[in-house]
C-alpha cells in the first residue's frame, strides 16, 4: 500500500514538474505583503529605539550616543515588527535575493547620518 502511495507521489511530481524553484537562479513570486531582508535608510533613521523595544527577537540595538543602529540577522525572525513601528518609515523589508548569512556574518552595523535639521530663528515681536 506505501508503494502504492509513493509511486503515485512519484507519477504526479514527474507529470507535474517539482513543486520548488532553482531560487535564486528563477527569481522568487512576491507580493505585496512579502518579506524578506530588514535594511534602513541611515539618513531618516532619528535614532528613537523604537524598533529595538518592540522586536521580539532582540535582534536590533540602536545607540543613540554612538548613532549606530545594529542588526543580528541569525536572531530577526523577518516578523516586520520593527517596521511597522518605526515612526519615519526608514526600515524596509528588502525582497532581493541575499546569499545566506554565518554565525560571523550576522551582525551588520549602520552609522546613522540623519542630521536634525535647524529650527528657524524666532521672529522677534515688534513693539
Ligand atoms: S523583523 Fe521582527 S525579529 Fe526581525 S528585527 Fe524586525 S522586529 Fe526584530
Ligand atoms: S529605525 Fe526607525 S524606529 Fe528604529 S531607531 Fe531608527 S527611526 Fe527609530
Amino acid at each position: 500500500m506505501a508503494y502504492f502511495e509513493m509511486a503515485k507521489t512519484v507519477v504526479k511530481s514527474v507529470i507535474r514538474g517539482p513543486a520548488t524553484i532553482r531560487y535564486p537562479a528563477e527569481p522568487a513570486k512576491k507580493t505585496p505583503i512579502s518579506r524578506g531582508h530588514v535594511t534602513i535608510d541611515p539618513s531618516r533613521c532619528i535614532s528613537c529605539g523604537m524598533c529595538m523595544r518592540k522586536c521580539p527577537a532582540d535582534a536590533i540595538c540602536v545607540v543613540r550616543e554612538e548613532k549606530t543602529w545594529e542588526i543580528d540577522r541569525l536572531r530577526c525572525h523577518v516578523c516586520n515588527c520593527c517596521v511597522e513601528v518605526c515612526p519615519v518609515h526608514c526600515l524596509t523589508m528588502e525582497t532581493e535575493y541575499t546569499p545566506a548569512v554565518t554565525v560571523h556574518e550576522g551582525r551588520e552595523l549602520v552609522h546613522i547620518t540623519y542630521v536634525k535639521p535647524e529650527r528657524p530663528p524666532k521672529k522677534e515681536e515688534s513693539s
